[in-house]
């Protein structure tokens, strides 16, 4: 079990099945007494689920949370905010929940618990993404990092499996980032491993029995390693590809990040050979990229983009674009290589350096 009280963090994070229904004295404590409950339109029977445990601090339930922020929906829950009195809210969610939560606090300064349903971790990070009219931008600021988190282990139980699989490589995206990352630090380092080897040492039992709560906690606890590192230091290539690929062609968040991550691993191989190495301690093989698209495989992923719908003509495009205003990288981003990059995620063949 990861003893996350030695990293230092500003939030209040607890885990535990059943941790949900101790929202309300987690509010009090901090002062809130009145809290809007947001969902997606997916999980509007969880907030109305939370809405009778909170009683009568429920303020309502806002369940429009729509993937990228869109300014449009946040206008609308602020109205509803603002008419439903409350002084805080509550994400019970994803990253899309969650990212709405964070909108809120940008215009509001509200408090804000966020009660993950997936791996994703934006309830570590001080980063929001939001878009209007097709265009998204990000920002960073540390009062949008949620005051208080509670991973419940029940509320990711649900989680069907093959999104837990991509919602899994998702989180663990951002820890091999972070270990070739240019303002890496040795603390964020050791988290970023202790992130892989969480999921690496539960995911296969919950596969096996994607109810297993300890198990299922176990990967919370790896998603709370790998979203604090996401908040802590700066992100390169294969988030780059990823926001790119979702960007120009609307694609899903996870799957994406599930494909793309042992090729933009495969890629940095050659300049970062030395941070990635503690990957395969961790996971078996000889070659970091190769081991992640090992285990993506073995854990029945989607393997190829053209799965996802995207056509072999787009990536001429994507190429372009991603070689636009590049993130820094461990190794030179070349168009050649990004284009051969994502030929190979196209078909779903290996990776290569
Ligand atoms: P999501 O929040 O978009 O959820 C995807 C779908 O799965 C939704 O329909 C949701 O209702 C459903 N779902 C979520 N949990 C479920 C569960 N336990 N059981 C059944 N269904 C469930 O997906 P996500 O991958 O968590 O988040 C993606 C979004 O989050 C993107 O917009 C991404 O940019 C953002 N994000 C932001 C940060 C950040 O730091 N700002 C970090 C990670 C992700």
């Amino acid at each position: 079990m990861l003893d996350i009280t030695q990293y230092s963090t500003d939030q209040t994070v607890a885990f535990g099945a059943g941790q949900r229904r101790y929202a309300g004295e987690h509010l009090r404590a901090v002062g809130c007494d009145r809290v809007l409950i947001l969902t997606t339109p997916q999980q509007s029977d969880l907030g109305l689920e939370l809405a009778e445990t909170l009683g009568p601090m429920a303020a309502g339930v806002f369940s429009k949370a729509t993937m990228h922020t869109p300014t449009n929906v946040t206008e609308e829950a602020l109205t509803h905010l603002s008419q439903s009195g409350a002084d805080s809210v509550l994400s019970v969610g994803g990253g899309s929940t969650i990212g709405l939560g964070k909108a809120l606090v940008l215009h509001t300064d509200i408090g804000h618990l966020a009660l993950p349903t997936t791996y994703a971790g934006s309830e570590c990070t001080p980063i929001l993404g939001q878009t209007e009219n097709g265009k998204k931008t990000t920002m960073s600021d540390p009062k949008l990092r949620p005051g208080i988190v509670l991973y419940d282990a029940e509320l990711v139980s649900t989680l069907p499996v093959g999104m837990t699989v991509t919602s899994a490589l998702n989180a663990m995206a951002h820890a091999v980032e972070a270990l070739y990352a240019e303002d890496r630090t040795e603390a964020a380092t050791e988290l970023a491993l202790e992130g892989i080897a969480a999921f690496q040492r539960a995911l296969s039992v919950v596969m096996e029995n994607p109810a297993d709560l300890e198990a299922r906690q176990a990967t919370q606890e790896g998603a709370w390693a790998c979203g604090t590192v996401l908040g802590q230091v700066g992100m390169a290539l294969h988030h780059k590809l990823c926001h790119t690929l979702g960007g120009a062609l609307n694609l899903p968040h996870a799957e994406t990040h599930a494909i793309i991550l042992p090729h933009a691993t495969a890629y940095n191989e050659p300049a970062a050979a030395a941070e990635l190495a503690p990957i395969l301690e961790l996971l078996g093989g000889q070659e970091p990229g190769k081991a992640l698209w090992d285990l993506a495989k073995s854990l029945n992923a989607p393997m190829a983009l053209k799965e996802l719908g995207v056509a072999e003509h787009d990536l001429d495009r994507v190429a372009e674009l991603a070689t636009q205003n590049p993130y820094w990288n461990p190794r030179e981003i070349t168009k050649d290589g990004i284009r051969a990059l994502l030929g190979r995620a196209w078909v779903g063949a290996a990776p290569q350096a």
